[in-house]
């Protein structure tokens, strides 16, 4: 039987979301981004982050987030105007370029939910990684990329994020013939989250460390035995800890299953 390795392609493929559930747990890596799976433990919804990520793009592709009266109306017409909702609408519209930058000055450009892929051949490892950026902006000879976050504050600065490895990456080529510079932001638009990390301008240094960071974490991919991080904090959040045989924290699975009518002998 084949080890789990050998179910690694030649050419790795690899996103913000996979590299990040590298960096967590390479089991949880291997049942999800290489096998597959579906978790088998229930989670929080996500339904409202999906909400907050449609109705910022829908504004923007309209008349802007600007008009706390537009924004009421569309939150309204689109059955989602809570008082969450409209809080992490206002905190966008402070943070949103298109405040910042004087319309009548500077045209400023901005793109929702954009996909970009980059290919590495040489030096070896080859991958291709990919990137589905929340928005690009163009704006004071920036090019700016912004994720929006609807949940709590992860504890690393951006240059130390590998989900901001590889959106920087991805993007890097096309600052170069925008002639802008690069600047990644998140934006955590959660009222409980009282300061968004400090944006991230990578230099060409900067970009160099990333490559090499992302070549060695293909290497250690094509490498790996895939053995969990059995840890129970870790894996107290993980959607496969009722499957995992490296779990240390074993849950209930929610799968679907038949109900069994007892038998009458
Ligand atoms: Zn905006």
């Amino acid at each position: 039987m084949n080890k789990p390795r050998k179910l690694i392609a030649d050419l790795v493929a690899i996103t913000p979301t996979s590299i990040e559930t590298w960096h967590r747990c390479e089991r949880r890596y291997l049942l999800r981004h290489v096998l597959g799976l579906p978790g088998s433990d229930t989670g929080l919804s996500n339904d409202e982050g999906l909400r907050l990520h449609a109705v910022l793009r829908f504004v923007h592709e309209q008349l802007g987030c600007q008009s706390d009266e537009y924004v009421a109306t569309v939150l309204s017409d689109h059955d989602c105007d809570t008082d969450t909702m409209r809080s992490m609408m206002r905190r966008h519209k402070e943070r949103c370029p298109s405040a910042i930058v004087d319309p009548v000055a500077e045209a400023v450009r901005g793109h929702h939910e954009v996909e970009r892929a980059r290919y590495h051949h040489k030096p070896v490892p080859m991958f291709l990684a990919s990137a589905r950026l929340d928005a690009v902006w163009v704006h004071d000879g920036i090019l700016d990329i912004r994720d929006y976050k609807s949940g709590a504050k992860s504890a690393l600065e951006l240059h130390n994020d590998p989900r901001a490895w590889v959106q920087v990456w991805v993007l890097a080529p096309r600052a170069v013939a925008a002639e802008a510079r690069l600047r990644l932001r998140y934006e955590y638009l959660a009222a409980e989250v009282t300061d968004d990390p400090d944006p991230w301008e990578p230099d060409a240094d900067d970009l160099e460390f990333v490559e090499h960071q992302l070549r060695e974490t293909v290497i250690a991919i094509r490498d790996s035995e895939f053995i969990g991080v059995s840890d129970v904090e870790t894996c107290g959040r993980c959607p496969y800890r009722s499957v995992c045989r490296d779990s240390a924290a074993v849950g209930v699975p929610s799968w679907p299953s038949l109900a069994v009518e007892p038998n009458p002998s």
